[in-house]
This record gives structure tokens, C-alpha cells and sequence, in this order.
């Protein structure tokens, strides 16, 4: 009896994975394949078209893949954009030899580099709800939706998957075309926490600190794609800042 249990338990896991996982890995291989191989100017075309959405200004950035290299693979600097409000102007790095903690650096960057890729800073787009408040979306699925030239510039790069392409530019911190928003880079706006919510307090006023940036594990020197770096400040005392780590 027991051998056909187990001749059976085989036989089913041979077909799940030859049903389910072998074409789920293959479509996203296709896709990470088209994102590498994308000229910037295809990507320029896609991230200028995401620029024009959004009702309202927007007051937070996406880092979205570029195939662009700086040729120092140990380079990790991020300028934060004049639209995000409090930290606008301002350039992050990593602090110390262990590279783990986030501080503001004096220098400017004109470029955001993460171990020496390049990335694109794009300004997420805000809406009004329906109660007239201004909300982010960050889900790139939104995007498509809205934008009809936008697709077209997809399929320029990736003809059959033109969709989750967007997901793959945005969640550069894992090669997933699944959209997930622990797995995004992100500069103002809220955070999302990969566990319960741990908002630091300022040291100085004692008030519960705001965002200024989370960056997926994958996109921290040496990290696995494990985990979640965040950075936050006070505004009234902006040169208290702390960084927080969550792992799933
Ligand atoms: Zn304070």
C-alpha cells in the first residue's frame, strides 16, 4: 500500500510543478530578459509617459530599474527630489564600514546609484479620492490602466508582457512580476511595513518621526533580498534621523 501512496504523492508533485511552475518561471525569465534588454531610451519612453499621470503634484518618488551601470559597484547614493516635501534637496548614503545605517551626506548626487546601478527616480502618481484627499498609487497595475501610450511604450520591450514588465522596472528590489509594495524602493510618501508598524521617535521633541525612504534588502551592499531598510526624520529637527530594519 504504502509504495502507491508514494508513487502517487510523486506523481502529483511532478505535475504541479510541471503545470504551475515551470511556465510561471519561464514567463518571468522572459520578462526579467526584455527589461535587460531594454535601451534607456525605452525606458525613458515608459517612466516620461508614467510623469503625466496623477490629478495632483506628487510629494514622493519610485526607484525604477535602468540598465545603466556606473562602473564602481561599491557606489550608493540617492538625491531626494525637490517634490519630496521636508528632505527635497537633500543626498543619502551609507554610513560607517558596516553600511547599514542611512545619514545625509553634504554632497550632491545628481544621479541615484545603488551598488553602482543606476536607477530612475519617478514621481509617483497622486490622486484625490473621492472625499478630495490626495492619496500615491503606487501599484503600477493602476498605471497601465489609465495611460494607453503608456502600454505602447511597454510593448516596445516587452510585446506579450507588457504589464508586468512595469512591475518588474518597479520592484527593483526582487525579480518578480508580481507587484509588491515591500519590495519597492520609495523616497517621501508612507512606508510599507514588511511587519507591525515601528515609527521611531524624534529624540530631541519626542514626536513620532516621518518617512523619508525604504529600500528593499536587495538593493543594500551585500544583502540577500531578505528584509527592509527605513528612514525617518523629524521636521523640526532635521538632523535627527534613525533607520529601522524589518525581516519577514
Ligand atoms: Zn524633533
Amino acid at each position: 500500500m504504502m509504495p502507491i501512496v508514494l508513487i502517487s504523492l510523486v506523481s502529483l508533485i511532478t505535475i504541479v510543478f510541471a503545470v504551475v511552475l515551470v511556465p510561471y518561471n519561464l514567463k518571468r525569465k522572459h520578462i526579467i530578459r526584455c527589461a535587460r534588454s531594454a535601451t534607456n531610451e525605452q525606458l525613458e519612453a515608459i517612466y516620461s509617459n508614467i510623469e503625466c499621470l496623477g490629478s495632483v503634484e506628487s510629494t514622493c518618488a519610485a526607484l525604477a530599474r535602468t540598465n545603466s551601470r556606473t562602473g564602481h559597484d561599491d557606489e550608493w547614493k540617492i538625491p531626494i527630489p525637490p517634490y519630496v516635501e521636508t528632505w527635497g534637496g537633500r543626498t543619502i548614503v551609507l554610513k560607517g564600514p558596516e553600511r547599514e545605517v542611512f545619514e545625509f551626506s553634504p554632497e550632491k548626487a545628481d544621479k541615484a546609484v545603488l551598488n553602482g546601478c543606476v536607477y530612475r527616480l519617478v514621481p509617483v502618481p497622486r490622486n484625490l479620492t473621492k472625499s478630495g484627499k490626495p492619496r500615491n498609487q503606487f501599484s503600477p497595475n493602476k498605471y497601465v490602466a489609465e495611460n494607453p501610450a503608456l502600454l505602447n511604450a511597454l510593448g516596445d520591450v516587452c510585446a506579450k508582457y507588457p504589464a508586468e514588465l512595469l512591475s518588474v522596472l518597479f520592484n527593483p528590489g526582487i525579480e518578480t512580476f508580481e507587484f509588491d509594495s515591500t519590495f519597492q524602493a520609495r523616497i517621501g510618501g508612507s512606508v510599507s511595513w514588511v511587519q507591525d508598524a515601528e515609527f521611531p521617535n524624534c529624540p530631541l521633541c519626542k514626536k513620532r518621526m516621518v518617512t523619508i525612504m525604504q529600500i528593499p534588502g536587495g538593493l543594500m551592499p551585500g544583502k540577500s533580498p531578505d528584509g527592509m531598510f527605513y528612514f525617518f526624520g523629524c521636521a523640526k529637527h532635521q538632523d535627527e534621523a534613525k533607520t529601522v530594519v524589518q525581516f519577514t
